[in-house]
């Protein structure tokens, strides 16, 4: 229902919540969020309200300058902290906004090669399609171009890899994403969300990606992709000037 990702120079658990309660107005059932720290995934969710999340990470903080969080509307799966997102690998970890169509195809055939799901929803399989590409070594963004294709349905996505916190990358097809521009320089930083509401308190620069547009955002800027994996480049807006 909402997602948020930051590449930034400092730490980003407080700004990914603030992100995810100014889309609480969508509606949300469940709330999470993944930061990479020391060389992990560090995730943690609750069912319920964003205070429920705010609680778990008082006890159990979410450390680093790199991450993703999400308000979920579930569609697959009971609104649990189990089915709640990001879903991971110990390699990747996915938020996701829309439905997978062919979820049950794509977990039928992850689930043969001995995968193991830990939800119910149709979500996850994005996770373990792209970590399955990873583990054979594929880098993330040869990971991201071989998944989606494979993806029917609606989607905006946000990934996060444990063996490069120096990047994020966002899909959509069917759901919107906009990319934010941050400082330059030392402090640079770039956002990814999928309200330009979200990103309001961290940018006035955003670009709203098109159909099929992927894009690998770094702390210095961002590359684009088009449905046919070519490099785009696409208007900078100033936020608040209409779609
Ligand atoms: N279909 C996904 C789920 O049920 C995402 C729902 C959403 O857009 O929040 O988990």
């Amino acid at each position: 229902c909402g997602i948020i990702g930051i590449v930034g120079s400092a730490s980003v658990a407080d700004r990914l919540l603030d992100g995810l309660k100014r889309m609480e107005y969508r509606g949300y059932d469940s709330s999470g969020i993944c930061t990479l720290h020391d060389g992990a995934l560090v995730r943690r969710r609750a069912e319920g309200r964003l205070a429920n999340l705010v609680g778990v990470l008082a006890s159990d903080p979410a450390p680093g300058h790199v991450g993703i969080a999400h308000t979920r509307w579930a569609t697959h799966g009971a609104p649990t902290a189990a089915n709640a997102h990001p879903h991971a690998t110990a390699e990747v970890a996915i938020v996701h906004n829309g439905i997978i169509e062919n979820f049950k195809e794509l977990r039928a055939e992850l689930a043969a090669k001995g995968r193991v799901f830990e939800s119910e929803t149709d979500s996850e399989v994005v996770a373990h399609l792209i970590s399955a590409e990873v583990e054979a070594g594929a880098d993330p963004v040869a990971a991201v171009r071989a998944v989606l294709p494979r993806l029917r349905g609606a989607f905006a996505l946000a990934i996060a890899f444990r063996a490069h916190p120096e990047l994020l990358i966002g899909a959509r097809l069917g759901s919107p994403l906009v990319l934010g521009y941050g400082p330059e320089g030392e402090d640079a930083e770039m956002y990814l969300g999928s309200d330009a509401l979200a990103l309001a308190p961290l940018t006035q620069r955003i670009t709203y990606l098109e159909e099929g547009d992927w894009v690998v955002l770094r702390r210095d800027g961002a590359q684009i992709y088009d449905v046919h994996n070519t490099p785009v480049t696409r208007e900078i807006r100033p936020s608040g000037a209409s779609a």
